[in-house]
């Protein structure tokens, strides 16, 4: 099919036409079980009656007006956030890239406003994703990301994952921030153990750099609690979010401190949209009820449930899957299979999952998925890695 669509993503021929809590249903009628929840958007399913309310009563009253004024519905988000995490100051944007692009400048500044105007040198880590701009490729570093795009723009280090010496030896008299993932969604659902989050909370301690925090993926409960660094029982300086956060809606994020803020005074940032009424009051049905401990419980129990399904899951089928990994409900089956194909095989199967790098399949189902779509899903997964056996066997 000719398309006037800007050819830069591989799609599905699938044309999903409503969502239901966990279900997607195509034209054609049938039901995908969602465990990519728009790659962890849909933080609480398709179409949560707190979401349409909130959107819906809000639409009838006032969608947009700029940031020259003030935004109670921006004000009331703000205070959430702050209200339920280590930070002080909120900026509104529209995607995880947006934050991205706020916290590089942020950190910057930071340091500019402190007199040391040489420390602008950001380290980050192999496999890491923080968008597409010209500041998120760069941060990034990969090939695939950056070939064809220079000049790239520079300040960005970047140190192997998980690599403690490496990272050490990275740190020099220019070094302003480190900016990491703790647990990398694209690049195959790896978490960060906790001690190491620990442990370069006290370096940048130590050394005075700025930790920030890529939860753009992992952050609104995926993991089972508000943000993923409370497992670790450490605080970031400034910290990106996106994603669930909207619950379907356009909106993201940066926390920071009072102190890594200072910087950003009036005229140094803005948006057009960021922290307009209709997402933030989006955002705010949506950490009203993900920051409640009680469904942050439910979150970790259902991610008990579904991993141990997947770990039997994986068992049972040696020729497709290597391992699962993960944390919370953002969960990676490692492939013996190109995770592509695993992928298409569920399609078939009406279930839905998401390809990443390091022969990952991505599960990132709806924060509130049911038990008895847990164990649904995970009977579609394995119908999915039956076919792809019986389709590999001689005839
Ligand atoms: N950072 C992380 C960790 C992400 O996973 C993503 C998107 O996948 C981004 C940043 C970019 O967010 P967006 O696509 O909303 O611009």
């Amino acid at each position: 099919m000719t398309s006037s669509v800007l050819q830069t993503y591989n799609r599905a021929p699938l044309h999903f036409v409503k969502g239901e809590g966990t279900w997607l249903i195509e034209e054609d009628g049938r039901r995908f079980l969602d465990l990519g929840s728009g790659i962890a958007v849909n933080a609480l399913g398709h179409a949560h009656p707190d979401l349409v309310a909130a959107l819906t009563q809000q639409a009838s009253q006032l969608w947009h007006v700029s940031n020259l004024y003030e935004i109670p519905q921006q004000e009331a988000l703000a205070t959430a956030l702050t209200d339920n995490s280590f930070a002080d100051r909120v900026f509104f944007t529209n995607s995880g890239t947006e934050a991205c692009e706020l916290a590089v400048k942020m950190a910057r500044k930071y340091w500019y406003d402190k007199g040391q105007p040489d420390k602008v040198d950001i380290i980050t880590f192999s496999g890491s994703f923080h968008g597409r701009s010209s500041a998120g490729i760069a941060a990034a570093g990969s090939e695939k990301m950056v070939k064809g795009f220079g000049p790239i723009l520079e300040g960005f280090v970047h140190v192997p994952w998980g690599d403690h010496d490496a990272f050490t030896a990275a740190i020099t008299d220019t070094t302003a921030a480190v900016l990491i993932e703790p647990v990398q969604g694209e690049g195959g659902i790896r978490p960060l153990p906790d001690q190491c989050l620990k442990g370069l909370r006290d370096i940048c301690d130590e050394k005075g750099i700025l930790l920030v925090l890529d939860e753009v993926q992992c952050g609104v409960g995926r993991t089972g609690k508000l943000f993923a660094h409370e497992w670790a029982g450490i605080a970031p300086d400034i910290m990106m979010v996106a994603k669930g956060i909207g619950g379907g809606f356009p909106l993201g994020a940066v926390l920071a401190t009072e102190d890594a803020a200072s910087g950003m005074t009036v005229g140094t940032h803005g948006s057009t949209y960021g922290g307009n009424p209709l997402g933030c009051a989006v955002g705010k049905a949506v950490i009203d009820r993900v920051a409640d401990p009680a469904f942050l419980d439910g979150v970790n129990a259902r991610a008990g449930r579904l991993r141990q399904k997947l770990e039997s899951l994986v068992a049972s089928h040696p020729d497709i899957f290597e391992g699962v990994r993960g944390a919370g409900l953002m969960l990676g089956l490692k492939t013996k299979v190109a995770p592509t194909d695993f992928v298409q095989a569920g399609y078939a199967a009406e279930v839905i999952t998401v390809p990443a790098a390091d022969n990952i399949v991505r599960l990132l189902p709806p924060l509130n998925i049911t038990d008895a779509e847990i164990d649904e899903a995970v009977a579609r997964l394995d119908r999915a890695a039956t076919q792809m056996t019986a389709a590999s066997q001689p005839e």
